[in-house]
């Protein structure tokens, strides 16, 4: 029998210095751990201690040169976490704060969510501590080109297929992909978030935030509710706020608010043109990462050095950075009238938050299960370049609908409580863990 404290104490005692990863680990061990214990196969199989460890973890060198010829030296990472039902799957990330714990928070937390998405895919995730604000275009280009060097000796279509995360879009997949191909003489779909022109798949780069709202709008149904007339915050403007509020704004809700690190814009027109959604990618490929200047261009309000949460809205959702939205914005967020909160960003919120949710009986949506339709089209465009074709618009969107309405049926299964009231978390964390858990079983130690 598994007891989660002396688990835990034990992750932590082997994982130092790994806040994020303890933290993410301890949400899904919490939820996961009666099943464990009342299922015989999973502790003969030892499932909990194979399963909080990753399969293994590159850490390399990258060596670049910056605009006035000097060398420069970051650190990349790789970390291959489980496989049991597919190739490692999932995202790099460039910031200058990533760690190793990070990646590997973000890679268990892709365990789970590519097991929800109903397609082969296992965990994985990468990165580097590379900073790519101020940086030129050609300077990125040299990054990728250097860090891609390394990574291709770890990855392939059928081992490890990584894709973008934080500071990693469509121009740095392109710059990497050009690199892969030009030292493996292969044309092979090795990274997702591709070009259009270049095996990418349509929908790619909304994925994300439309398979968001759509979860979203699942759980407005079974509250009997809608998105018609909502008020909604979403915070960041990069690539995944930019999906959330051009399809929470197509379903009928008015996004009033989204941030950056420099503070919030509050638009009472809504953030629902064309117009401004390009501006938001406008925005985010200017590397400044500074969301002053929407408000300049479209007249409103911006807000400097302040949370996003202090706006009155009926939804928020967090489509930025781990733990942006703490215990005391979901207080004021709750005093203020929140209906629904949902977490895009991976870990948006920490454990005090979803607890004051909980508490409160407000529908909260994990991220590992609303943001899961990125990975979800990521799967998608591998099947496409298998099939060496391409589908229509249409025809992903379909696919991406249908896994989102599935993720949130397992949600509700695994997740139901007593009073009706779903726990998300825990529902997510079930359904996604008992596939993984099951195919380790199947194949052994
Ligand atoms: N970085 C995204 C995530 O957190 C997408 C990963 C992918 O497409 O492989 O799920």
């Amino acid at each position: 029998m598994y007891n989660l404290d002396q688990f835990m104490a034990e992750v932590e005692r082997r994982n130092p210095g790994q806040p994020e990863f303890i933290q993410a680990s301890r949400e899904v061990i919490e939820s996961v751990i009666d099943v464990v214990n009342n299922n015989p196969k999973y502790l003969e199989n030892k499932i909990l201690d194979r399963i909080i460890e990753p399969d293994r973890v590159y850490e390399f060198k990258v060596e670049w040169e910056d605009d006035n010829h000097e060398i420069q030296v970051n650190r990349g990472y790789r970390v291959q976490f489980n496989n049991a039902i597919g190739p490692y799957k999932g995202g790099l990330r460039f910031a200058k704060n990533v760690t190793l714990g990070t990646l590997k928070f973000l890679g268990f937390e892709q365990i789970f969510k590519n097991s929800l998405t109903t397609l082969p895919m296992g965990g994985g995730k990468g990165g580097s501590d590379f900073d790519p604000i101020g940086k030129s275009d050609r300077e990125i280009l040299r990054f990728c080109r250097a860090f891609m060097t390394e990574l291709q000796k770890y990855i392939g279509p059928d081992t490890d297929v990584p894709a973008g995360d934080l500071g990693v879009g469509g121009r740095e997949i392109g710059y990497m992909y050009g690199q892969w191909r030009k030292i493996r003489n292969e044309n092979t779909g090795v990274l997702t978030g591709k070009g259009q022109t270049w095996g990418g798949s349509l929908i790619r780069p909304e994925a994300t935030g439309f398979g968001a709202m759509y979860f979203t709008n699942e759980v407005l149904k079974l509250n009997g509710d809608s998105f018609e007339g909502k008020r909604v915050s979403i915070s960041g403007f990069g690539n995944v706020a930019w999906g959330s509020a051009m399809k929470a704004s197509q379903l009928g809700a008015k996004v009033i608010a989204i941030s950056g690190p420099d503070g919030y814009i509050v638009d009472e027109d809504g953030v629902g043109t064309p117009e401004k959604w390009d501006f938001m990618l406008q925005l985010r490929a200017s590397n400044k990462n500074i969301v002053a200047p929407y408000a300049e261009k479209f007249g409103c309000k911006f807000v400097p050095g302040k949370k996003i949460w202090e706006v009155p809205v009926d939804i928020a959702f967090t489509c930025a950075l781990q733990n942006e939205l703490n215990g005391e914005d979901a207080k004021l967020l709750i005093k203020n009238g929140v209906k629904y909160a949902i977490e895009v960003s991976n870990m948006g919120c920490t454990p005090e938050a979803i607890a004051e949710f909980h508490k409160a009986r407000i529908p909260f949506g994990p991220g590992k299960a609303v943001n899961a339709g990125g990975v979800a089209t990521s799967g998608l465009e591998m099947t496409q370049n298998a099939q060496h074709i391409k589908w229509d618009a249409a025809e992903v969107d379909r696919n991406l609908h249908a896994i989102m309405k599935n993720i949130f049926e397992a949600c509700v299964r695994e997740g139901k409580e007593k009073d009706g009231y779903v726990n998300y978390v825990k529902g997510a964390n079930i359904a996604g863990f008992k596939k993984v858990a099951d195919a380790m079983c199947d194949q052994g130690f």
